[in-house]
């Protein structure tokens, strides 16, 4: 069976990445015998909104909808288009109708890799962030009243259903469950946030009696970003709502050094509609046209989207060579923000040779 995959590389580095990606996932299909039909796609970038006026066609969804997986590079080019309109117009529009509701990011400390946080090892940052990605905080629901006057009201509702919450902490209790640590930690405020949070701690306790073998503990969400930074070896999955997970995606890859090299994958886990993988990198216009770019975020993000296809012998391959390559630590070939004076060619070239093996 061959896995249809939309190919979108977007905006600024995302064009010079994304052919490092395919590289390494077709270097992986050849070696696992996995047949792909990649489908190639201009949209969803700021050139195509200089073109068109608009960053997608209209008949977008019936273009992407039957794919089994969308590789995404970067979108945002602030120069042309305002980058609230890329990407409302993009990727918030992909995530929304093909109700990708679990945003998961892993936070791993890699070989050669040094993390901004004293004396971390390889080994000592492992875990993953998995975010609700479509309601919560990011509701459109509020209203304000007596605009320009001193009576001024500003009000923005959280919105959580149980429909809403209990699916992602599924996905979050069957990922812990699936590692050796089997623990998971939920994010929380309910001791300000008086309403909500309180229930999705109910809802958290509810759902471990299921899961049985996954210990669970909760922090508040002050004192666990502090805890990534002091003691990120305590975490395996860490699950949060839309507004916290926001948060911490963002600070646990930045715990294990570069951004360049973090994945992340937009997942809609019945398959209904595709799931969306890219690097969490952005399009990076100040290093963007010098060949640069640390392709390792979207060469992880085809790791990933080929363990969700069903591959994870596949996936598990591409994360041992760009490991193995970091750790020979040869200057020539790696990027500089890793501490090499190669490209995004040499590195992704370098990966690709040890996925073939
Ligand atoms: P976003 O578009 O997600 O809002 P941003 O535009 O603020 O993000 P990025 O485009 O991710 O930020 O860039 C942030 C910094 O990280 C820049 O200095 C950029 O050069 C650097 N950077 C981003 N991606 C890479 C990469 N793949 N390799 C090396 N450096 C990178
Ligand atoms: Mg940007």
């Amino acid at each position: 069976m061959s896995h249809r995959i939309a190919v979108i590389p977007g905006d600024g580095i995302g064009k010079e990445v994304m052919p490092e990606g395919l590289r390494a996932l077709e270097a992986a299909a050849a070696r696992f015998g996995i047949d792909l039909s990649l489908e190639h796609f201009g949209f969803a970038s700021c050139d195509y909104y200089v073109e068109h006026g608009k960053m997608l066609p209209d008949d977008w969804f019936v273009q992407l909808k039957d794919a089994d997986a969308i590789f995404y590079g970067a979108v945002g080019w602030p120069e042309t288009v305002p980058d609230h309109v890329s990407l409302w117009g993009s990727l918030l529009q992909f995530r929304r109708r093909f109700d990708q509701y679990v945003n998961l990011r892993p936070c791993k400390l890699l070989p050669g890799i040094k993390s901004p946080l004293a004396d971390r090892r390889p080994g000592d940052i492992d875990f993953y962030v998995v975010r609700e990605n479509t309601e919560g905080e990011y509701s459109s629901v509020g209203g304000k009243m007596f605009e320009g006057t001193d009576r001024e009201v500003v009000i923005q509702e959280t919105v959580m259903t149980r429909t809403g919450v209990d699916r992602v902490l599924k996905y979050a209790y069957e990922l812990a469950r699936s590692r050796p640590r089997k623990k998971l930690t939920s994010a929380t405020k309910s001791n300000g946030i008086a309403i909500t949070m309180p229930w999705w701690d109910e809802r958290v306790a509810a759902m471990s009696e299921s899961y049985p073998e996954v210990s669970v503990d909760k922090f508040h969400i002050d004192i666990l970003t502090a805890n990534f930074v002091m003691h990120p070896d305590w975490f395996d999955v860490v699950v949060a709502s839309n507004l916290f997970g926001d948060i911490l995606s963002d600070l646990g890859p930045a715990c294990t050094g570069t951004i360049g090299v973090a994945p992340s994958a937009n997942i809609n886990p019945e398959g209904t509609f595709p799931s969306l993988f890219e690097p969490v990198h952005g399009s990076a216009p100040d290093i963007y046209g010098k060949g640069i770019a640390n392709p390792i975020g979207q060469i992880w993000s085809a790791a990933m989207m080929l363990e969700h296809l069903g591959h994870p012998e596949a996936g598990q391959a591409i994360v041992d060579a760009f490991e193995a390559v970091l750790a020979e630590g040869d200057k020539a070939v790696l990027t500089p923000d890793v501490g090499g004076h190669g490209t995004t060619e040499t590195l992704g070239c370098a990966i690709a040779e040890r996925i073939a093996g």
